[in-house]
Parts: C-alpha cells; structure tokens; sequence
C-alpha cells in the first residue's frame, strides 16, 4: 500500500485569522490532514470554543492569539511556537480586513491602516516564519490573495493595493526562497460567504449581480478553500511556487 497524497503528518501548520471564516475551513482541513494546527486570532474567547471544538473531532490544534497590527507580539509567538513544537512547516498568513469606501472620499489614514493589516504585517510576520523555515530547509507560505486585485471593482482601493502587492510578493519571494526549501503562493478567493462579506451578501442587487457573473452560479463558502490550501501546503506541491491560485467559480475567467 502506498502513502496517501497531501499527508501532513508531523508538521506544524500556524494559520492566522482562523477563528471563523477561511481561516477556520482551511485550519480544519489541515489538521484533518494530519497537521498540529496552530488556531490565532485577536480573542482568546473566540478562538478558544474552536480549540475544543476542533479537539473534541481528534484533531490536534495549539492556539496563539495575537494581533497582526502588533507584529513583535506576532513574532515572539513565532518563537514560542517554533520552541514548543520543534518547527513551522506551514504558515498561512490569512488574517486581513477590508474597507468599503468610494476612491475620492477614502480618507489616506483609513488606506494606510488596511494596507499595514493587510500588507505590511503580513509581509513582516511571515518573513519571520520563513526564517524558521529556511533554517529548517522547509516550508510552505501562503497569502490570502483576492479576486479584486485581478479585476476592478467600486469602494476596495486599500484592499485591492494591498492584495495585488501580496500578488507581486510572492513572484519575489519565490525567487529568493525556492532554492531554500520555502515555497510562496498566493489564494485569490472569489467572493465567499464569510463576516467579512456580511454586507454585500445583505444587499440584493450584489447578490444578483454576482451569481449572474459567476459561472457556478453562486457565493463560495469557506470549504470552497480547503482543498487548494492543503494542496498547496503539502510536500507533494513542492515545485509550485511564485504562484496566484484563483478559487471563484469562474468569475475571473468569464467574460
Ligand atoms: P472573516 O472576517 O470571516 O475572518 C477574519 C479572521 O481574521 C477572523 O478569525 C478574525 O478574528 C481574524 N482577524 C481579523 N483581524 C485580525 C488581526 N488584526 N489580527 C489577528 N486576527 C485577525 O474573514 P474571511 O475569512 O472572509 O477572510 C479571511 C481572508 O480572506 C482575509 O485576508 C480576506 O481579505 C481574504 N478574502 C476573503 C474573501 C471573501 O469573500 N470572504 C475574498 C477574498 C479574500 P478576530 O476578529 O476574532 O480577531
């Protein structure tokens, strides 16, 4: 009998913003794939019932709650956790929040903070990650990427900045951390039932709009992710790398 495909048996996986929503789905998934998952958010009372929720389905799940925006809490949890458990094999840098709010009255604070959540954290925690990786001689980065920095859309200025930067980054990660046995990509969600969405999804003429736009026909869900997040982390995907993996149902591709 052979070994299965996508086993993550032993690893370590840290998934940021993974109380709810993707983060949840794809936490989930990997632990179901044999990963110790690493659960975090900001709020130990949300991310704790998900703890248990998880161990009461024999997964195995560590949480670290911290907030991206505080990036040296964010890297001495690193530290912890590379000395609890030994290593870091994967490291989804998931959390992020969006702004809706037309260009010519998107105040420049408002910008700069969605894109150092989205952006400039992301960027400083996982660089951090991959040092413990690149001194291991393993590991698999993945960003939260978005549909919205392959297409243009109204009221997402700083969330589209930041997300096409993620798009870029992992093309040049790539080429300064294959050799070391990192490999960087990127998940462009389409549009996925989640908190985030929460107003669009209540919003009638979106709704329309976006199930007519969508081949498939409708909203993603959160387990929509799953498949491509442990495809990506597995040690079987190890020459694919520098890359943005569109999950929308078509939306992108349909005229
Ligand atoms: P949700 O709002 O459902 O979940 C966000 C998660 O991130 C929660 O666990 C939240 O926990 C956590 N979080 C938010 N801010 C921080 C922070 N500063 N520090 C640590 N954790 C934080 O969002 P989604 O699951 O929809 O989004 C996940 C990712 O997917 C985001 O990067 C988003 O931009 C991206 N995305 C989502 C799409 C969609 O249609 N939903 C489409 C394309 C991309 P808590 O609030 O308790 O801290």
């Amino acid at each position: 009998m052979g070994t299965s495909l996508f086993d993550l048996a032993g690893q370590v996986a840290v998934v940021t913003g993974s109380s709810r929503g993707i983060g949840l789905a794809a936490a989930r998934a990997l632990a179901g794939q044999g990963a110790t998952v690493v659960l975090n958010g900001r709020r130990p009372e949300a991310v704790l019932p998900v703890r248990d929720a998880l161990r009461a389905d024999g997964l195995a799940v560590d949480v670290a709650c911290f907030d991206v925006n505080d990036v040296p809490a964010a890297t001495a949890a690193l530290d912890e956790l590379q000395a609890r458990h030994g290593r870091i094999d994967i490291f989804f840098a998931n959390a992020g929040i969006n702004h809706r709010a037309p260009l010519l009255e998107f105040e420049q604070p408002v910008f700069e903070q969605v894109l150092f959540t989205n952006l400039t954290a992301q960027w400083a925690i996982a660089r951090h990650a991959a040092r413990h990786m690149v001194a291991r001689g393993h590991g698999r980065i993945l960003f939260t990427g978005s549909v919205t920095a392959l297409r243009g859309r109204r009221n997402v200025t700083a969330y589209t900045a930041a997300k096409g930067a993620l798009h870029a980054l992992v093309r040049q990660w790539s080429a300064e951390l294959a050799d070391r046995g990192v490999t960087v990509n990127a998940l462009a969600p389409g549009y996925i039932r989640t908190e985030l969405t929460q107003a669009l999804q209540d919003d009638a003429e979106f709704d329309a709009w976006l199930r007519a736009a969508t081949p498939a026909g409708r909203w993603g869900t959160p387990q929509d992710l799953a498949a491509a997040v442990v495809f990506i982390s597995s040690r079987e995907a190890g020459f694919m790398t520098g890359q943005v993996l569109t999950v929308d149902g078509g939306l992108t591709a349909a005229l």
